[in-house]
């Protein structure tokens, strides 16, 4: 495998390179696509807190155009005092609400001891907090399945395709990429939303592009002028952090919206999609 010198290569080379596919990867799940012409939505609450918070949500924003169904079961908190999540009993939930709405399902993997836990799970998530968590990359290669990896607050996206290369390396062609923020010095969103990871990361890889509005400014009111904009500038998709009560919400209630938000910001993206095919 060659090295990569980033002095003297602008352009990346790795398995989720340009270079090495032309064409756009297109991920199936089920009948949902992420990649290719079709805008995915991804969304639900950040953590799966009950049996019926999950099927609530989930039933709920199936008529309004979610295309796949989030939930945390493992949470990466900050802070050990902190709700860690339902563990395997969140996933049994999320993967009962999936059933119940026909949507996929996608999760977040904390540690390679989980791994068998997430059979029913369809996409598996790594976490920017585990982007460069390298074994982690390689295990769920092996696994096969869809992985969505997000970027880590402080990673480059050349580090970013390389956790890519890591899952494809095992012979996992099934990955999605999704900017979620950085750190930055402001500190009046929760990270900053580095939209131009967008384009670059589409000139550089063929894999799906996805955005996080949600987890990148942490706060609802600016979850949909920046879901919009992740969608004008090339985004494959949006993830989208949606509660029934975000009020209540046992973690990110601030940048959380409800499901009526939810639909309006469905709609809107739908229009700015539509705009940039009609050229
Ligand atoms: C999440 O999506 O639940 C999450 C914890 O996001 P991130 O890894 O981007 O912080
Ligand atoms: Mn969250």
């Amino acid at each position: 495998m060659p090295e990569f010198n980033e002095g003297l290569k602008k352009d990346y080379f790795g398995p989720a390179g340009r270079s090495s596919h032309r064409e756009d990867t297109v991920i199936e799940i089920n009948e949902v696509k992420v990649g290719g012409s079709d805008l995915a939505i991804i969304a639900g609450p950040c953590s799966v807190e009950s049996r019926e918070q999950i099927l609530n949500i989930a039933d709920e924003i199936k008529d309004t155009g979610a295309c796949i169904l989030r939930g945390g079961a493992f949470k990466p908190r900050t802070s050990p005092y902190n709700f860690q999540g339902l563990g395997e009993e969140g996933l049994r939930y999320l993967s009962e609400a999936g059933r119940a709405s026909g949507l996929p399902v996608i999760s977040e993997i904390t540690g390679i001891c989980q791994i068998d836990l997430f059979g029913d799970i369809d996409i598996i998530q790594v976490g920017a907090r585990n982007m460069q968590n390298f074994e982690l990359l390689k295990e769920v290669g092996r696994l096969g399945k869809p992985v969505l990896i997000k970027r880590g607050f402080s990673n480059t996206l050349r580090e970013l395709l390389f956790a890519a290369d890591y899952v494809m390396n095992e012979g996992n062609p099934n990955v999605i990429l999704c900017e979620r923020g950085i750190r930055t010095f402001e500190t009046y969103t929760r990270n900053t939303l580095d939209l131009s990871a967008v384009p670059v990361l589409k000139k550089l890889t063929h894999l799906p592009v996805i955005v996080d509005p949600s987890h990148a400014t942490g706060r609802s009111e600016f979850v949909e002028p920046m879901a919009l904009a992740a969608v004008a500038a090339g985004a494959d998709g949006i993830m989208i952090e949606v509660h029934d009560d975000p009020v209540h919400s046992v973690t990110d209630g601030r940048q959380a919206i409800d499901p009526e938000a939810f639909m309006r910001l469905v709609s809107r993206a739908r229009a700015v999609r539509a705009a940039l095919k009609e050229e």
